[in-house]
């Protein structure tokens, strides 16, 4: 069977082809020749990736899954959340970002926060919801280089290191979007022949 991946981060795609090898064929967003910008308008994760899929399952015909990630921090009563991308604004700037959440931050003592990544899948008209949710805390300066966006500044429970001082083969297994994808794969794995 073949799934079409609605992203266009060219880093999640490697990631999932090795969780879905052998399952499904993947194919990706260049394989349709696709390039438009895919709407993201909504105010939760959920309703963000399912507009997603079903903007590409109508657009391209095609069953799909697409993804949507935010970290949500309870002291900042769910901030950034769907705002994670441009939460410092347009330019996304991860360094930006991480500034805004630490300043904001300043002087509060909870430190509470998770990564929630839900992917939507639609198969055969029929959509699918997959959740994945790692809770941990937001530190007071970044450390690490590894991995992306907000990573130097969390760290996952029963971890002493941020997401940004494990490898990444470490982070796959136990991040968030890992969380999702098992969920999804164990779900093909019963769907499809
Ligand atoms: P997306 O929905 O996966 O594109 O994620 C939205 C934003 O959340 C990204 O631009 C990052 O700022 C942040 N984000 C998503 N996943 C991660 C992660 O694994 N580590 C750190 N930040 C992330």
């Amino acid at each position: 069977m073949e799934i079409l991946f609605a992203t266009q981060n060219a880093h999640k795609i490697i990631e999932i082809q090795a969780a879905t090898q052998g399952l499904v064929t993947l194919k990706s967003l260049n394989d349709y020749n696709f390039t438009d910008e895919i709407p993201e308008t909504k105010p939760t994760i959920e309703e963000n990736a399912l507009e997603k899929a079903w903007y590409i399952y109508n657009k391209l015909g095609v069953n799909c899954f697409a993804d949507d990630t935010g970290l949500e921090i309870e002291a900042l009563e769910g901030e950034p959340g769907v705002f994670s991308a441009r939460y410092a604004g347009e330019e996304k700037s991860s360094e930006a970002n991480m500034k805004k959440v630490l300043q904001k931050m300043n002087g509060i003592r909870n430190r509470a926060a998770r990564f929630k990544t839900v992917i939507a899948l639609i198969l055969n008209g029929k959509e699918y919801l997959f959740t994945g949710i790692v809770d941990g805390i937001i530190i007071q300066e970044p450390r690490g280089t590894e991995g992306f966006g907000y990573d130097p500044i969390f760290i996952p429970e029963k971890n002493t290191k941020t997401y940004a001082e494990l490898s990444l083969a470490e982070k796959n297994t136990l991040s968030h979007r890992a969380k999702a994808t098992a969920l999804l794969v164990d779900f093909l794995k019963s769907h499809t022949v």
